[in-house]
């Protein structure tokens, strides 16, 4: 099958993790017999310095004419945020896309991998059995969308406000996906709001409520966001699937990107209501390591195994990749954010090499 991916690799150790996800996807299609080509376009600050803007025209056309995005990461140092080339680099890069691909959806795969209970900042007995959820967070709406105004009234004293909003097809459209994705999982499904104040998540609620008879395989909980915080922590292993607002997802999802223990072992896609998406690392372009060679590359590796995944239905080339990590890791190779030492660790390519090698040795099904 031909496929064309635009790969956005952006900057720090964006660019060195993608070389290893397009060799992994290389193997695939040597394996699979797939033609995927690569359309690269520059974001973030690697824009900047070309086109003087964190996401050009150039770049937004290179991704609509592509069948998937494959991002890298953007960004520079967290002191430099001063200098033109990064101020405001994240937000200008992915804002510009979610806006312009009007991704709704971001899904964030959270697993704990067996070989790696040990570096998880929880104990072992407390991620046991095996924690592994899916967040679904809304991407559109809510507290970030509405107006922000700060101030000061008519007595001196300053103010702010945030306006959250949303409607119920904003709420069902992910409502939606979450339940058929939990039908083909744990079937049970844990929507999170702040039903006990905010109107959005009274609303929130009823669409759940409303939506749930038509997927009646599936078992339904309500959570409030500070207990879904503390449960993560406490029984991680009871969630399947989680759905919830921009705001809460937003935390939520990067608390939960900590469980299995580096940020650089977690993919996330973000979608839009046809399906088009966006696939990417979970973590940043981690300045402090960027150019060593010292990156994990799973991160972006499973990125692209859920690229295959969920826009072009190559469910078993998906897998082969997860399998391929899994092996990888159980055979014992370990970047340093996942081994701490830089006397035992294998470089980013070296991750890579291992996994690739899994891919072409195992057997097709
Ligand atoms: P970060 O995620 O880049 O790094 C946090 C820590 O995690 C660092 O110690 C880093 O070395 C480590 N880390 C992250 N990915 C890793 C990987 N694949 N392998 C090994 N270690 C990894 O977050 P930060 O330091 O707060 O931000 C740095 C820059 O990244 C900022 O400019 C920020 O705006 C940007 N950022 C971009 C994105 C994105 O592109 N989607 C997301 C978050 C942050």
């Amino acid at each position: 099958m031909k496929k064309t991916i635009a790969v956005l690799a952006g900057d720090g150790i964006g660019p060195e993790v993608m070389v290893e996800g397009i060799r992994v996807l290389d193997s695939v299609a040597q394996k699979f017999g797939h033609d995927f080509e690569y359309d690269y376009a520059l974001v973030g600050g690697a824009a900047f310095e070309v086109f003087g803007e964190h996401c050009p025209i150039s770049t937004i056309e290179t991704c609509a004419n592509a069948d998937a995005i494959l991002f890298g990461s953007v960004g520079g140092p967290v002191n430099a945020q001063d200098d033109q080339k990064w101020k405001s680099c994240e937000a200008n890069s992915i804002l510009a896309l979610r806006k312009e691909f009007k991704f709704n959806i971001n899904i964030r795969p959270i697993a704990m991998i067996p070989s790696l209970m040990d570096i998880s900042p929880l104990k072992a007995k407390v991620v046991q059995p095996k924690a592994d959820i899916v967040i679904f967070r809304e991407l559109n709406g809510d507290i970030y969308f509405g107006a922000h105004e700060q101030g000061v009234d008519d007595n001196g004293v300053r103010y702010a406000t945030d306006v959250a909003e949303y409607n119920e097809h904003q709420i069902a459209s992910i409502v939606h996906q979450a339940f058929k994705a939990t039908q083909n999982r744990g079937k049970h499904l844990t929507s999170v709001d702040k039903a006990n104040v905010l109107a959005t998540s009274k609303l929130w609620r009823t669409i759940v409520d409303e939506i749930a008879p038509q997927y009646s395989d599936v078992k339904v909980s309500h959570m409030y966001v500070d207990n879904c915080a503390m449960q993560m922590i406490v029984n991680p292993s009871q969630f399947d699937v989680i759905v919830t607002a921009n705001l809460f997802g937003d935390i939520l999802s990067d608390l939960g990107a900590v469980l299995p223990g580096s940020l650089g072992l977690i993919p996330s896609v973000s979608l839009n209501a046809e399906g088009f998406g966006l696939y990417e690392p979970s973590g940043g372009s981690a300045p402090d390591i960027a150019g060593q060679g010292k990156a994990n590359p799973i991160a972006q590796i499973l990125s692209a195994a859920m690229m295959l995944e969920y826009s072009f239905n190559m469910l078993e080339e998906a897998n082969a990749i997860y399998q391929a990590v899994n092996r990888a890791l159980t055979s014992g190779k370990r970047t340093i954010d996942i081994v701490g030492s830089d006397a035992v660790a294998v470089s980013l390519s070296q991750m890579a090499d291992a996994i690739i090698a899994e891919i072409m040795e195992a057997s097709l099904v």
